[in-house]
């Protein structure tokens, strides 16, 4: 079962892909997770991302699909995958169509308020990247991750400049994805609005039920 998780910076799809993947023992595979690994140990790909993340812009197609392509040639994904944050832009999509075949998407929707909302009270831990928020999340102690005892702390991509510009290129390269996955016949989309994680998660799991 290979699955995309669509839809704006914010809107959750890592939230939801943490609760989904251990039920269907399918690994998540977040290219912004991959990114941020690269800038943490300061390699060659991390720093050419990093100039791009920070500003809230996407990091070049080509760079992205090459990581990807590479990442789903490993052999731990015989029982399929959940990508979240790729693919980001209509050539990614396309260029993913060579090596990938895809059983479904999942678009989640959210108000552009509650999106701003989520982003910038987003904390995550620095050891095992568990995702927070200051108020629909917060972790027991506070700056502290319930999982790992981890720091918790703000990407530097979460605060308001950059949040802005995340949010015009995905209205202007990525949302063009879900007519593109509609037209294919494999997108289902959800209510994400709620900060009922609980209930959101059940309505994906009626979705990936179909696909067992
Ligand atoms: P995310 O954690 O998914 O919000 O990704 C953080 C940042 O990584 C994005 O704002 C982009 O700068 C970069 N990034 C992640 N996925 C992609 C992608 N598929 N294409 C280009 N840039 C990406």
């Amino acid at each position: 079962m290979n699955i995309i998780f669509l839809g704006a910076p914010g809107v959750g799809k890592g939230t939801y892909t943490g609760r989904v993947k251990e039920k269907y023992n399918i690994p998540h595979i977040s290219t912004g997770d991959i990114f941020r690994e690269n800038i943490k140990n300061e390699t060659e790909l991390g720093k050419e991302a990093k100039n791009y993340i920070d500003k809230g812009h996407l990091v070049p197609d080509e760079v992205t699909i090459n990581m990807v392509k590479d990442r789903l040639s490993k052999d731990d994904l015989e029982k399929g995958y959940i990508l979240d944050g790729f693919p980001r832009t209509i050539p990614q999509a396309e260029a993913m169509g060579n090596f990938a075949k895809i059983d479904i998407v999942v678009n989640f929707i959210a108000e552009e308020t509650t999106i701003i909302q989520r982003l910038s009270g987003r904390r995550i831990c620095k050891k095992c990247a568990e995702i927070f928020h200051v108020k629909n999340i917060p972790p027991k102690v506070e700056g502290v991750c319930d999982k790992c005892n981890g720091e918790l702390y703000q990407r530097d991509d979460d605060k308001p400049e950059a949040i802005k510009k995340r949010l015009e290129t995905y209205k202007e390269q990525t949302a063009p994805l879900i007519g593109f996955y509609k037209e294919k016949g494999i997108l289902e989309s959800i209510e994400a609005d709620s900060e009922d994680v609980d209930s959101i998660v059940k309505n994906v799991e009626k979705i990936l039920d179909k696909f067992k």
